[in-house]
């Protein structure tokens, strides 16, 4: 069907029309809806495996109850972002980059969403007071080298604001080049029109980090979206979130990062799941990671092994987390017997 004419799933009583819910669970997932935005498109439903209860797409964007319990560790700004804000919109943690959030609005939700509490329910873009002021502090502080558009999904904006945005930060001296993260390439392929990739290549040299964590995610649709911003000169790397349930597996880790170096996508970061609230029931340990990426690193070309990394709390920033590569008596493990 046309995707044009389906609806992006936002109100639970529409997922129980969908048979993604029991009507049992109905009055949870009404609280959750409450709190936490809901967002599934036409793209994301398709890729769906109704007949598997485990499914891992399902599990990224179908809210459930677990939601509604929050641990004591978890924080409503898991990472800091609150407090490295010099102006609205603007996040500015590291000298060199910082991030411009022009909307909170997303094609769809992730239920493990680390800014699960600013996005989504309303009031989405900066206004344009807001975004002109942001935009002038980017361009007051010459340390500012890269702007990372991210938010919410800059790709939900309409490529006129999109363009207009990217033409006022390249016309900024000190920015040598520009970088989105989205999701819309995978989850709501539709978005990526000639329009849009004529707007991603109106200014400085863009960088475009996909959001995906299963290759399952990567449909035809989801395949072709991104080839046509590569095609047009855009490289692109991918991050991923690692994921209890969904992608916490060698095999399944190594199947995606392949399709995306096969499809001319870098892997460039793995992330450990932050303390957002209500996610306790996707994040694994930290040594689970480690294990994974020993494991990977053993059987998967280097062009396919992304950078583990974990945000610490509260602002700190990113840090690699590397595997031992070295046993009890100092001896190097080789990563093909592990
Ligand atoms: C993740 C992040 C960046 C980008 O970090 P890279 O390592 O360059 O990808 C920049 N600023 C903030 C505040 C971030 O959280």
């Amino acid at each position: 069907m046309d995707d044009s004419k389906r609806p992006t799933l936002r109100a639970p009583a529409a997922l129980l029309a969908e048979g993604l819910i029991d009507a049992d669970a109905r009055a949870a997932i009404e609280r959750v809806a409450e709190r936490y935005a809901i967002a599934i498109t036409p793209d994301v439903l398709d890729a769906i495996d109704r007949a598997d209860p485990a499914d891992p797409i399902a599990r990224q964007y179908v809210p459930t109850a677990a939601e509604l319990e929050t641990t004591p560790e978890e924080r409503a700004d898991p990472i800091g972002d609150d407090s490295h804000a010099p102006v609205k919109g603007v996040v500015h943690r590291y000298p060199d980059r910082a991030l411009l959030k022009p909307t909170h609005a997303c094609a769809v939700y992730c239920r493990f969403c680390f800014r699960r509490e600013t996005v989504g329910h309303g009031g989405e873009a900066l206004d344009p007071a807001a975004l002109d002021a942001a935009i002038g502090h980017i361009a007051a502080t010459p340390a500012i080298r890269e702007v990372i558009l991210t938010g919410g999904d800059p790709l939900v904006l309409s490529p006129r604001r999109l363009r207009d945005l990217i033409e006022r930060l390249s016309a900024i001296e000190h920015v040598d080049w520009l970088r989105v993260h989205t999701r819309v390439p995978v989850a709501d392929s539709g978005r990526v029109t000639p329009e849009l990739v004529e707007a991603l290549k109106a200014g400085k040299t863009i960088w475009v980090a996909v959001h995906v964590n299963h290759a399952r995610e990567l449909t035809p649709a989801a395949l072709a979206a991104c080839a046509k911003l590569v095609d047009a000169g855009i490289p692109l790397v991918s991050q991923t979130v690692l994921l209890k349930g969904v992608n916490d597996d060698a095999d399944t880790l190594d199947t995606l990062f392949r399709a995306l170096v096969k499809n001319r996508i870098k892997p460039y970061y793995l992330h450990h799941g932050d303390l957002a609230p209500g996610t306790s029931h996707f994040r694994t340990t930290l040594d689970d990671g480690r294990a994974l990426m020993r494991t990977l690193r053993g059987r998967l070309s280097g062009l396919a092994q992304p950078t583990y990394v974990l945000d610490i709390p509260g602002g700190t920033g990113k840090i690699p987390v590397q595997p031992d590569w070295f046993d009890a008596d100092g001896r190097p493990i080789s990563p093909l017997k592990v």
